[in-house]
């Protein structure tokens, strides 16, 4: 059995002014992908062998599958909206690769879900579309996402299934590649063409509110377990959505697929089921960390905090939600507080940090640090302070360089380019142990797994930004209308609206 692998997976905030391109994605190719792609790095198997694979080529290995490697693009952060040109230069070489690959029994697209491309809004839906058009109708197609992706009906129509992250934060991605190559193999032995029902709902969620390991969205994944349990249900998926993408398409959405046409008004009814009950939940998605409505709120509290060290998270400013990132409004909160023992993780300022590798270590320098890429949130600031450490950037590893300013009690983290500081090695890296100072402010929303369970107390800081979890403040001009929670009080019922949906 022949599968193709291939995909462009990005997760695209359209309010940020600065647009994506082909130096933001990391892109492998033919076997590389098979064998490099970080992302399928070893992982213990998701079914119950216990088995850990070391690379995506062994996976496919004990699936029996011969794999054909075409292309997978990877954002290395998210960012803005893709520029069409390094979308269509991506989408042309996997659809070529395709066209080349011969005779194949099917194709396993690996993508995030929340790909904006401008001009062509959707690039799944576009990505997916192009695919048709080459290889027809009768090759099944699977795909993998990530839960914060918004679907289109001509995806769904397009797509023949697809499994989606059921961990967030995200704990599962090789787990749910894996389900996506299992179910696609299932199908293509006992010649089933799946039917998948889906059905979007009018729901922005900021992932924060829509965590997996607490209720409402713990309840709805046992719906799906229950489910994808009956005869003929090949899956069930829950898409939260990705709120910080302003297009018509934006929701959450739902979809049960059956294996087959027989089992078509089982997955109808429970497709409607799940979308009702995700629908009934939406007042009950809440953050499952400790909240502060302000930063200084956040500040005051882990400066009067018993624990010897809290982290904060500058929840506006995102990056890994796709914002600049170079917001210095938390900052200036700490240095005008004179907060005595701090790191700030970070701010991307190419300029500043340069001058901080000229100068060297030990260095005393003024800085007009951030506020460069994000001018709407916050004006650059102007510290003075000591170079202490500089971390020389890994070009090849798409590492940024990080060099790390005392200002006062503060140490700020300052990078070359856009990146994130989510795991511990990630700050040993400029010098600094954070489990060693009293205030950590990372700019995430929810902390990555690693810091999560080293974080003695988190507290998000609901602060200022283009990844703002109160949504009303955004300018939002494209999403469907009504959409909860910018319209709060509108009648929905859950509607089918793909062709497998309306038929029969
Ligand atoms: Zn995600």
């Amino acid at each position: 059995m022949r599968i193709a692998l291939a995909g462009i997976s990005h997760e695209s905030l359209n309010f940020s002014p600065l647009v994506t391109s082909t130096n933001d994605f990391q892109v492998w190719r033919g076997q590389e992908l098979l064998l490099a792609d970080s992302h399928f790095a070893p992982y213990a198997a998701g079914g119950p062998t216990k088995q850990t694979y070391a690379s995506l080529a062994d996976m496919m290995q004990a699936l029996g599958v011969e794999p054909v490697p075409i292309l997978h693009a990877h954002g290395l952060s998210p960012s803005g909206i893709v520029e069409e040109r390094a979308y269509l230069q991506l989408r042309d070489e996997i659809v070529a690769g395709l066209q080349r690959a011969g005779r194949l029994d099917g194709i396993c697209l690996i993508l995030h879900g929340a790909l904006l491309v401008e001009n062509i809004w959707s690039g799944e839906t576009d990505l997916v579309r192009s695919i048709r058009a080459v290889v027809g109708n009768d090759i099944l197609i699977s795909a993998r996402l990530d839960l914060h992706g918004n679907l289109t009906e001509e995806f769904a129509n397009k797509t023949d299934m697809w499994t989606v992250y059921r961990t967030a934060p995200h704990r599962d991605a090789p787990q749910t590649l894996e389900r996506a190559l299992t179910l696609l193999t299932r199908c293509i032995r006992n010649g089933h063409r799946p039917q998948p029902v889906f059905i979007r709902i009018p729901l922005l969620l900021p992932g924060e509110i829509a965590t997996t390991d607490v209720e409402p969205m713990k309840s709805l994944l046992a719906m799906v377990a229950e489910i994808e349990r009956q005869p003929g249900i090949l899956t069930a998926e829950i898409l939260v959505g990705f709120a910080w993408a302003d297009a018509a398409h934006a929701s959450g959405s739902v979809a049960v697929i059956a294996e087959d046409e027989t089992h078509l008004p089982t997955a109808r009814q429970e497709a409607r089921r799940l979308a009702q009950a995700m629908w009934d939940q939406r007042h009950n998605f809440t953050f499952d960390q400790e909240v502060a409505s302000s930063v200084d709120e956040a500040i005051d509290r882990a400066l009067a905090a018993a624990e010897s060290a809290v982290f904060i998270a500058d929840s506006g400013d995102n990056p890994t939600a796709g914002t600049p990132g170079d917001v210095p409004y938390v900052l200036s909160r700490l240095l005008d507080k004179e907060v005595p023992d701090a790191i700030l993780a970070a701010i991307p300022d190419k300029a500043a940090a340069r001058i901080c590798f000229e100068q060297g270590i030990g260095a005393t320098v003024t800085l007009s640090l951030g506020g460069k890429l994000d001018t709407k949130h916050g004006e650059p600031l102007t510290v003075t302070g000591t170079v202490e450490h500089l971390y020389q950037a890994s070009h090849e590893a798409n590492q940024a360089a990080i060099a790390t300013l005392r200002v006062g009690g503060v140490r700020i983290l300052i990078t070359d380019t856009r990146t994130f500081f989510s795991t511990l090695n990630d700050f040993q890296k400029a010098g600094v142990e954070p489990l060693d100072h009293k205030i950590v402010v990372v700019k995430l929303g929810y902390l990555m797994p690693e810091l999560r369970d080293a974080a003695p107390r988190e507290i998000l800081a609901l602060s200022p930004g283009y990844s703002d979890m109160d949504l009303t403040r955004l300018p939002y001009k494209y999403v469907t209308r009504p959409i909860f929670p910018l319209d709060k009080e509108f009648a929905w019922r859950p509607m089918i609206t793909n062709i497998a949906g309306y038929a029969g």
